[in-house]
Order: C-alpha cells, then structure tokens, then sequence
C-alpha cells in the first residue's frame, strides 16, 4: 500500500497552471507505525511489574497485614519486580541514547581484543554462578576497529551474558575471532546450550522478542538486549550473523570493518 502527500501550487499569476508534487508517505506512515507499536509494547512492559506490585502492596495492607511469612515472600517478589522494570527502562535509556547520538568516535580506534578481556572479566563471576566458564580465544595482540568502546562494550556484554544465560546447560562459552571476508573482522560468541528454533532465529533481534517468554522471563530478559546489539552493530557498519542448531548451541558473529 502506497500512500502519496499530493500538493498543487500555481504557477505565476492567472496562468492558469499548476505544479503537482507527489510525496510518497509510505516510508513515514510506516515509521509512525512502529514508533506506536514500540511506544505500546514498552507500555506493556512496564505495566505488568507495576500491576504486579499494586496488586500485592494491596494484599499487604489487606489479607497478609499480620502474616509474617508471606509479608517477607511477597516482599520479595517486590523486590524482583521493581529490579525488572529498572532493567527494562535502562535498555529502553540505551535504546533512545543510540537513536539521539550520532556515532561520536567515528575516527576513534577501538582494540577489541581489549574489549573482550574486560567484558569476560565483568562477567566471569556471574557464569561462575550459573555454572558457565568462559574461554576467551580473542587475543594475544590488537584488533583494531573504528567506533565507540562503550557501545562495542555493551555488544559482547550482551552476547556473552545471553550465551551464559540461555547456554547455560552447555557449561561453557567460548569468545573466538573467526575467518571472515577481506577488510572485516569477525568474533563469535558461541554457546552449546539448547540452541534457537529455526524459525525463531530471523527475529531474536526484534525489540521485545523472546523465543520462550516464561523461561526467557525467568532468566531476567527484556527482550531488548538483541535488538540493541544490532543496533550498535549496524552503526559501526558491521553486521550481526546468528547460527543455532537445536540441542547444540548458538554462535553470535559480530563482523566489523577492519581498521
Ligand atoms: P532477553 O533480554 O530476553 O535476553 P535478547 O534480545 O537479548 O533479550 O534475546 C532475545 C531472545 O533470544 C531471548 O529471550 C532468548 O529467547 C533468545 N536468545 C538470545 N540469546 C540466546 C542464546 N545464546 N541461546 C538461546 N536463545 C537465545
């Protein structure tokens, strides 16, 4: 469906002519559409904690007032609940944040071998919870690309904490630079847990989607992490290769221009 802005002007005085200009408004009709759908989805989002915990601070005050086990119980879940809407309103602040800037560092010089040591280092402890080790194969020396460190940061935070989560049962994640074409670079976050269905994989990076919405909930998702990886890849003229075989495991490949 095509959707077309139609003005005319005259031209001169009493020439009795006119220009007709046609605009196509397809593209911007579009646009406002999935502004919508965000702006209903991040609603949504945050609605359901918030119904969550309007719905116990009620019971607290009404059935559970002098119940000592289930004041700390729902208490608790609270506490969880306030946490998930905190994570999802600093993903949908990253979000906006990448939608305003323009990429500052366009000249800056990146080392993501350097990138990678201190992502697998913030994150070690928590795979270390969960079971997971991190074998980090990116490095000896430098890799050199051209854009933002902290963004490039958040790209494989992303990837390796989504690997550990979801890849959990897999007991490890490997961070490797892989073979790629001429002039990139290519560095794979891959996993050996349960993998992606197929038909899953073409929108994992869709804002708000999740494969399994009870077990991606359960592993603290926003469904947003994805979507802002691509995003930042993107940006960085690279772009993002997603692999999975069902019971084998998943790989991220993050390719990016060379420097
Ligand atoms: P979330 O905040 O839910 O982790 P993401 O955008 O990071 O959101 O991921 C979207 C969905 O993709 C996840 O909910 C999960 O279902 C799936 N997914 C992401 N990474 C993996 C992985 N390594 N293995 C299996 N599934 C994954």
């Amino acid at each position: 469906e095509r959707v077309y802005r139609v003005t005319a002007t005259a031209v001169g005085n009493g020439s009795g002519l006119f220009v007709v200009v046609f605009k196509d408004q397809s593209e911007a009709r579009r646009i406002d559409r999935m502004r919508a759908d965000f702006i209903a989805n991040a609603s949504h989002e945050l609605r359901t904690p918030l119904a969550s915990i309007a719905g116990f601070v009620e019971t607290l005050r009404g059935p559970a007032r002098n119940d000592a086990a289930a004041r700390e119980q729902f208490l608790q879940i609270m506490q969880n609940q306030t946490a998930r809407m905190a994570r999802l309103i600093d993903d949908l602040l990253s979000l906006s944040r990448l939608e305003m800037k323009a990429l500052s560092a366009a000249g800056a010089r990146v080392d993501l071998v350097g990138v990678v040591e201190n992502v697998v280092d913030t994150l070690r402890p928590l795979a270390a919870d969960s079971g997971v080790v991190i074998e980090n194969k990116v490095g000896p020396g430098r890799i050199e690309v051209a854009g933002d460190r902290d963004e490039l940061f958040q790209v494989f935070e992303n990837l390796v904490e989504n690997a550990c989560k979801y890849g959990q049962q897999g007991g490890r994640v490997v961070v490797s630079v892989v073979p790629t074409a001429a002039g990139e670079v290519a560095i794979e976050v891959r996993d050996f847990g349960p993998g992606i269905p197929e038909e899953h994989i073409p929108r994992v990076t869709e804002r708000f989607y999740r494969v399994d919405v009870d077990s991606s909930r359960a592993q603290k998702g926003t469904g947003l992490g994805l979507s802002i990886v691509k995003h930042i890849v993107t940006r960085h003229r690279g772009r993002l290769a997603i692999s999975s075989r069902l019971g084998e495991g998943s790989a991220f490949t993050v390719h990016l221009p060379a420097e």
